[in-house]
């Protein structure tokens, strides 16, 4: 198993304005209790040299569908998130039986689901050996949230930020790709791919958060779906400790970016754009410049 395999832990998520325009999707999270684990490599051939293992996810259609006790699906047992990467356990005529991330078994209609299949990634043991993809939140007619006198946009912070987190993660010899360099609109399930054709090692989603009321709330958010990226998570949340806006830990989050994605992925916020505070933080090249640098020091020590 992956080292960033951890049972997860639970969290009710505040939503966030980052869908103020609702190009961001995010629902909020019942209690996740889920031991979910992300790979199932239940290879049949384990002599050496074999086939690289592969894992297979049954990847939940789009909106929520629903997942029964029984293969014939007379008992309903519980709702799935359109988009999730639920753990296939084994298939009838018209079922799949999968783990999902909430920790029900139960079975899911093939039409409510398909087979993703991937091959399982060595995790480097060294940040120079990894493959970092950064997503640069919002862009384009995507602005993202707004801080208070609507001057500043979110995706001008996350992309000028995303530019430093690369350069610095280049020096420690790290192969970065940006899902945007430029002020464009990638769409969300595009920005999954990106992820998974890298081969990311570790997928980082720049954002700046907001509130409905104006200079109510401050401080970073690192959020997780899957609860094997908790301990990415929590490595990143700690990094932030000594950053001049407080790390307000790790939350779960229903994003796509983080749902619909195969490699290990976590979505930042790192501060609110309606935080008077905050924003003058947001927009220094000083803060800016922190965050590659906590970054680039979490992601030492989780390859280590
Ligand atoms: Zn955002």
């Amino acid at each position: 198993m992956k080292k960033w395999m951890m049972a997860g832990a639970c969290a009710a998520l505040v939503l966030l304005a980052c869908f103020k325009i609702g190009l961001f999707e995010q629902t909020t999270t019942a209690e996740q209790t889920a031991d979910h684990a992300k790979v199932t490599s239940e290879s049949t051939n384990d002599t050496a040299t074999s086939t690289p293992e592969t894992e297979t996810f049954i990847k939940v259609g789009k909106g929520d569908r629903t997942l029964y006790t029984d293969a014939s699906f007379t008992t309903p047992l519980a709702t799935v998130n359109g988009g999730e990467l639920t753990e296939y356990l084994s298939k009838t005529a018209e079922a799949y039986q999968v783990r999902t991330n909430d920790g029900y078994t139960g079975y899911l209609s093939t039409d409510d689901g398909t087979e993703v299949t991937k091959t399982i990634q060595e995790a480097p043991s060294d940040l120079s050996d990894a493959v970092i993809v950064l997503d640069p939140g919002h862009g384009g007619s995507d602005t993202g949230a707004l801080s208070n006198d609507e001057q500043t946009e979110e995706k001008t912070i996350t992309l000028s930020t995303a530019k430093k987190v690369k350069a610095e993660l280049e020096k420690a010899g790290a192969t970065v790709y940006l899902t945007h360099t430029a002020d464009e609109l990638v769409p969300l399930a595009d920005i999954c791919t990106y992820s998974e054709k890298k081969q990311a090692d570790v997928f980082i989603s720049l954002h700046a958060d907001s509130t409905e009321y104006a200079n109510e709330a401050t401080g970073i958010t690192t959020y997780y779906y899957y609860g094997e990226e908790k301990s990415l998570a929590q490595s990143i949340a700690n990094s932030f400790s000594d950053l001049p806006l407080e790390s307000r830990g790790v939350e779960t989050g229903n994003y796509q970016v983080l749902r619909e994605n195969l490699q290990p992925s976590v979505l930042v916020e790192m501060g609110y754009m309606n935080n008077d505070e905050d924003l003058s933080e947001l927009t220094s090249d000083t803060y800016q410049q922190q965050i590659a640098d906590s970054l680039t020091r979490a992601l030492t020590d989780y390859f280590k």
